[in-house]
Formats: structure tokens, sequence, C-alpha cells
């Protein structure tokens, strides 16, 4: 097992397959001017491989979820998940949907269980000006191709944003229990490439969760180590989440660790130093080093971050650089 210094036990990793992606989000990415990496920089398939046997052999890891960037944008990914999947862990991967209809059987068959697909806004103007991109139809119909691809559960992540999309939270809530899948709603965090975050643009999840109840009377399902508060439909059709990262950090509760693209972990979100495991990989450490990189990272895990204080720093990086 790998514990923390704050006594969490570390169990899943997040791997960001690409840096790359054909949606322009004004909460994650610029309008222009990102520069990808050179593909040389971006972790092979087989590198991933090793680096999440590794956590998995060695330290027990339970689940790992693949992002990005788009991490449909990533040529073969079935290759990869096929990899993946032969660790025995329970595999999910966060999508913005565009490519579903397109990749979601290959990745069904591949040994992916479980998706998430990002979708803020269901009015076509509205999803436009938030993605940058003419493709909310697109979205929902890879919602659709999801769950008839057979994931289970089908996700639907929201970040919910003051005076953007907060009047919308309850058509976003209706659509996913019509569909049979869950909405995620999430706090705005201030990893926009933009910087234009603001503490004043975070719809706290207790008001999330009250205009929801509002409408369709919910209980309180129990908690574990995931970091969204679920609540039932006490008419028994479904579920929803939020993940309130900002008003109530789940920090206590984390157990998860990530991996970027150019194969820098991460032992935060909002870490502000990282271990380069691509220099190891590619200078011939035995998995023993690797092992040893790890845990020593995690060893400089901090029991939270700091978000609205003083002594909060933003990551050099953005979300899309990192992966969500
Ligand atoms: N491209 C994929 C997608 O959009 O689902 C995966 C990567 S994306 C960075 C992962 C998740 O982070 C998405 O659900 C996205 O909505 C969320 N996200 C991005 N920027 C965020 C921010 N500033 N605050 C909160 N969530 C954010
Ligand atoms: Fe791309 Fe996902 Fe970031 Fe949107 S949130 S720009 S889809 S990486």
């Amino acid at each position: 097992m790998l514990v923390d210094p704050h006594g969490r036990v570390v169990r899943d990793l997040r791997i960001s397959v690409t840096d790359r992606c054909n949606f322009r989000c004004t909460y994650c990415m610029p309008a222009e001017g990102m520069t990808w990496l050179p593909r040389d920089q971006v972790l092979t398939f087989e590198e991933i491989e090793r680096v999440a046997r590794v956590c998995v052999e060695r330290f027990g890891f339970e689940s790992i979820r693949i992002t990005g960037g788009e991490p449909t944008v990533r040529a073969h990914l079935p290759v990869l998940v096929e990899k993946l999947a032969a660790l025995g862990v329970d595999l999910a991967m966060t999508t913005n949907g565009i490519k579903l209809p397109e990749v979601a059987a290959d990745l069904r068959a591949a040994g992916l269980r479980r998706v998430n697909v990002s979708l803020d806004s269901l009015r076509p103007e509205r999803f436009t000006q938030l993605t940058r991109r003419d493709a909310v139809d697109a979205v929902v119909a890879g919602i659709d191709a999801a769950v008839a691809a057979g994931f289970d559960p089908v996700k639907v992540n929201v970040v919910v944003m003051r005076g953007v999309n907060d009047d919308e939270v309850v058509e976003l809530a209706t659509f996913a229990r019509e569909r049979g899948v869950e909405a995620r709603f999430i706090e705005f965090m201030p990893l926009d490439a933009d910087e234009a975050w603001s503490a004043e643009k975070v719809v706290p999840a207790a008001e999330i969760v009250a205009a929801i109840a509002g409408v369709y009377p919910v209980e309180t399902v129990s908690q574990g180590s995931e970091p969204a508060t679920r609540y039932r439909y006490v008419d028994g059709r479904g579920a929803f989440g939020v993940i309130a990262s900002v008003t109530a950090p789940f920090c206590g509760a984390c157990d998860r660790v990530r991996l970027t693209a150019e194969g820098k972990f991460r032992n935060c979100l909002f870490a502000v130093e990282e271990t380069d495991l691509r220099a190891l990989l590619r200078g011939g450490a035995d998995d023993e080093a690797l092992a040893a990189a790890v845990a020593a990272d995690v060893g400089g895990k901090w029991a939270g971050h700091s978000i609205g204080q003083v002594r909060f720093v933003r990551p050099a990086r953005s979300m899309s650089q990192i992966g969500g």
C-alpha cells in the first residue's frame, strides 16, 4: 500500500494520454495559442502501461482513469485500454464525448468500463460559447452512444459557473434522469488557461443541490472516498452528484495521483511540484527505481489545496495540461 504523510491510502491513478483537444472550453483552454507537446515528448502506450503496472503491482492501485486533453483524439486508444484493462483495475475515462459515436463500441470491447462525458449546457448557442465549438448535438449523440455501448455507469460532468450556466442546473439534472445517466455537478476551479476564475464565479454545491431538490425530492447517499457527494432521487429515477472542490474540498479523502501526457507524476491537481518519470523511463530505470520515485513524490503530498486563501499558488499548468 502507498500511504501519504496524512494517512491517506493512494489507490487511484489519472492518466492524461494527450494535451491536445478538439474543443476549447473557456474554463480550461485559451481560444487560441496552445502549444502542443511534440510527439516524442508524449509517453508511448508502453511507457504509460509500465507506470500503471508499477502502481498496480507494487502499490495495489485499484482504479485508473484515462483523461487529457481529450483522450479520444489520441490514435489507437483502444490499444492502450486493452493494456490497462489487463491490469485488472476499474478502468474509466473522461471525455468531451464528441468522438464517442465512432469509438465507444471499440473502447468498451477493449475493456473500458465507465465513462464521464462533459456537457455544460443543452442550449446550442451557450454550448458553442462555452466550448468554442458548435457541437451540442454531437455530444448528446456521444452520451447516447456510450449508453448503447454498455458503459455502466455513464456520468455527465457539468462545470457550473455563476452567470454562465447556473440557471440550467435543473434542466441538466432532468436530461440525465431521463437518459438513465448520472449528472456530476462540479464547482469551477482556478485551472482555466484564461485565468478568468474568481470566487464569485463559483456556484456552491449546496446551492446546486437546493435547486434540484426544489424540483425533485432527494436523499443523501453515504459518501465513500469519491469526491462527489451523491443524492438519490426518492422516486427511484437514479442519482446525481456534486463535487464541491472549492467550497468543501474532498482533500481529506483524496486517494488519487496523476500522470501527465509527458510523464510528469503529480500528487495533487493543484501540485506545484512534479516528478519526471519520463526521464527515468527513458534512462533505463528498473521497476524498483520507478516505484521509489512514485513513493517519494507521494511522500510530499500535502494535506490539501488552499483555494481562496492567501497562500494559494495557482499551478503553472491549466486543466488540459494536467489531465482533469
Ligand atoms: N476533455 C475531456 C473532457 O472535457 O471531459 C477530459 C479532460 S477535462 C480537463 C476533465 C474534466 O475537467 C471535464 O469534466 C471538465 O469539464 C473539467 N474541467 C476543466 N476545467 C475545469 C475547471 N476550471 N474547473 C472545474 N472543472 C474543470
Ligand atoms: Fe478540451 Fe476537456 Fe479542456 Fe474542454 S475541458 S478544452 S474538452 S480538455
